[in-house]
């Protein structure tokens, strides 16, 4: 789930609360796809906050494959719950298929992390002259000052369903953004 920012200038203009949006994916060549995260990031180019890449460290995503293939760790919990209602069918076996969808996307994310070269973009526009927050949660923005970005929690955000390919450049294609409803609630 996207995160919420409330972020607030150093120059005194008024705060701003900030949402992350979500529906974003990389596309191989064989048409095959995996989920690409999105994080908040100051683009030079769109002058804006915008969802940029967040591309992890190949040690970091290895080990949320090492996780995920360890029963006992949390992100496998997740997965593997006997809990009720997940003790029955058919819960049992969307439960396996999900985990098992969950371990080979962390296998592609993998072989994705080492082949990839460009730093990361801005999925609006592209470019890859954005800022990051720095640890203290400063982000930088040249011209501007500083701000400081707060994650204030989750929210539920429209998928966006854009892709890209594996460097990060948006794919040309019309897609309608779609909308996520606890079950039962679809309009
Ligand atoms: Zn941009």
């Amino acid at each position: 789930m996207p995160a919420c920012y409330q972020i607030r200038f150093a120059d005194g203009t008024p705060d701003v609360e900030w949402f992350g949006l979500r529906g974003f994916y990389y596309e191989f060549l064989d048409g095959t796809q995996i989920g690409l995260r999105p994080t908040i990031a100051w683009c030079c180019n769109c002058q804006q906050f915008i969802d940029a890449e967040w591309i992890q460290s190949l040690e970091e995503i290895t080990n949320e494959l090492a996780e995920l293939n360890d029963p006992t760790s949390l992100r496998a919990s997740l997965f593997t719950s006997n809990e009720p209602p997940f003790d029955e069918s058919p819960y049992i076996e969307r439960m396996a298929k999900l985990y098992m969808e969950a371990k080979d996307e962390a296998t592609r994310r993998i072989e994705w992390r080492r082949v990839r070269h460009s730093p990361p973009r801005c999925l609006i526009c592209g470019s890859t002259d954005i800022r990051f927050p720095a640890d203290d949660q400063t982000i930088k923005i040249p011209g501007r000052g500083s701000a400081v970005v707060e994650c204030t929690g989750m929210c539920s955000t429209d998928f966006c369903n854009w892709f890209y390919t594996p460097e990060g450049v948006r794919i040309p294609r019309e897609t309608q953004p779609s909308y996520w409803h606890f079950p039962g609630e679809e309009r």
